[in-house]
């Protein structure tokens, strides 16, 4: 454990230094749970947006995009259900004054007891080797079996006491649980209470006159209100989605973590509006769809797990977590979410206003379900950025940090340098600069040895360094080096817009 919070510190300076994430407003020494994205940063972002964007818009011919505004009408969050019921129930330890999320506590003591499974799973496999029977252990061993037992217990428990709203229960079970204070290691707690995440402010420049609006806490919400616009503009038909990609706003209660829980954050969302009755087809469907598109990305599959909800939210009829094991653990990235008719409906009743589908194949005009996919940008970024800094001790004992970042993904695709800053070597690699440039992100660099600038391009990720020497001049061929292989090879210079495209195009990255 404390490996992974050394590892997620690293990364946290890391990212600072060279500019993919700093502190937000830093100078004032930050704003809690608020960060900016630098310019390496927003080059990473930028391009994580493209490939959610091409995967879900781009190449479905039934799903198109949408843009909506950050404020909407107030009576959205009514019928929507946040104003009531977008709660989180929060617990204080009274010694160290910190605050957490009751759930989160309990959900943190059902990953200990996992954690203590696999452990005697590697133990069994360390004692029996090639006869060990994984399966078989999992059914029988007595350690293995009281802990299973201890969290279908415990994850029984918490799902009664939050579905009846019983903050009493959650409490108890805290208290039955021994759970202590990360920080303080005390079992002094307050009492369970409730606590709204929405962010709100006021509308309206004459006093008096002002209403109370929100910050959107999803983007969802934009696209339901949307949605009879953009199928009759459209001419969708159903089965359709409608994407976004944008910012919301949540109050967290416990936010850590750097930008795994933002108050401000980016989420990319698409609604998926299907008949009544198809929902669980086009769940199972968007379930796998998704994990695919993250394991497209070669991080390593065994990173990604799903994880079924036990407490469904108040709009949803199935509902599953890709989670990621990020350094503090596996923890929640995507949301899929089987949100039947319920927002629809909400709009309808609220804004008195029709949202039916007419269905020209069954004759029929019907409210639409709903699948939605929902992931994190900032914790794609973050899961993205930790699954690919290694810091590795090469053959001459001296050591790197890499960013390993797929190539199609990286800030840039290749450094370009003149191995000395004189005879005409710089404005050799200005003209490869500038024939390339239009494809792909490139960067120039000529301060230091290239041994040096080597290094500096691992440290940012970047796939390729192409170094322009004397002998460039005569045999316009220059050296190409693989970040991750560090071979060099010689090319020729015309030869290098095919290798970038074999390597770091999207056409590379869907393939
Ligand atoms: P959590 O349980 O971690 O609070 P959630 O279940 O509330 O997340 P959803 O409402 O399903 O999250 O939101 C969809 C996605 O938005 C999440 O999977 C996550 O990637 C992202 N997300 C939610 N809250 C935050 C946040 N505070 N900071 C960054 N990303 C977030």
């Amino acid at each position: 454990m404390e490996q992974r919070e050394d590892k997620l510190k690293d990364i946290i300076s890391h990212a600072k230094e060279y500019g993919f994430v700093f502190p937000s407003s830093e100078i004032y020494d930050g704003l809690s749970a608020t960060y900016d994205y630098g310019q390496l940063g927003a080059e990473l972002k930028n391009n994580l947006k493209t490939y959610w964007w091409k995967s879900m818009v781009q190449m479905h011919d039934n799903i198109v995009g949408l843009d909506s505004a950050i404020f909407m009408h107030p009576t959205t969050w009514k019928a929507s259900g946040h104003i009531d019921a977008f709660n989180d129930p929060l617990i204080d330890n009274k010694d160290s004054k910190k605050r957490y999320r009751a759930d989160v506590l309990i959900e943190d003591y059902i990953e200990k007891q996992r954690q203590k499974i696999e452990k005697e799973v590697e133990k069994g496999i360390k004692r029996f080797g090639a006869d060990f029977d994984e399966t078989q252990f999992r059914a029988t061993n007595p350690n293995v079996l009281r802990s299973q037992e201890k969290i279908d217990s415990v994850e029984k428990r918490m799902k009664e006491s939050l579905e009846a709203n019983d903050l009493e229960a959650v409490y108890q079970l805290i208290v039955d649980l021994e759970i202590t204070c990360p920080i303080s290691g005390s079992k002094n707690w307050t009492e369970v209470r409730q606590f709204n995440l929405m962010f709100s402010t006021e509308l309206g420049s004459v006093s008096g006159e002002a209403a109370t609006i929100y910050l959107r806490p999803e983007t969802a919400q934009g696209i339901f209100v949307n949605f009879l616009n953009v199928q009759k503009s459209g001419r969708m038909k159903i089965p359709f989605g409608i994407a976004q990609i944008g910012k919301a706003f949540r109050n967290e209660i416990v936010a850590r973590q750097f930008i795994f829980r933002m108050r401000e954050f980016e989420q990319m969302e698409m609604q998926f509006f299907v008949r009544p009755g198809e929902e669980m087809k086009w769940y199972n469907y968007w379930k796998e769809f998704r994990l695919n598109w993250h394991h497209a990305l070669n991080l390593g599959d065994e990173k990604y797990r799903y994880h079924d909800h036990l407490k469904l939210a108040h709009y949803a009829n199935a509902a599953s977590d890709i989670e990621f094991d990020f350094p503090m653990g596996f923890k929640e990235l995507e949301g899929i979410h089987s949100r039947t008719d319920f927002d629809l409906k909400q709009h309808e009743q609220h804004s008195g206003k029709k949202l039916h589908y007419f269905d020209p194949e069954l004759n029929q005009s019907y409210v639409p379900y709903v699948i939605e996919t929902s992931i994190g940008l900032d914790r794609m970024f973050l899961a993205v950025l930790s699954a690919s800094y290694k810091n590795e001790t090469l053959e001459d004992g001296s050591e790197r940090v890499v960013l390993k970042i797929p190539a199609t993904l990286a800030p840039y695709k290749a450094c370009i340098m003149p191995l000395v800053k004189k005879d005409g070597l710089p404005e050799k690699a200005r003209e490869i600069i500038k024939m390339l440039q239009l494809d792909f992100m490139l960067q120039y660099d000529e301060k230091d040895s290239i041994g040096k600038r080597y290094r500096r391009q691992d440290a940012i990720g970047t796939p390729f360094s192409v170094t322009v020497d004397h002998q460039s001049l005569e045999d316009n061929m220059v050296t190409i080096r693989d970040r991750d292989t560090m071979e060099q090879q010689r090319v020729l210079i015309s030869e290098l817009s095919t290798i970038l495209h074999q390597k770091c195009s999207w056409t590379a990255l869907f393939n």
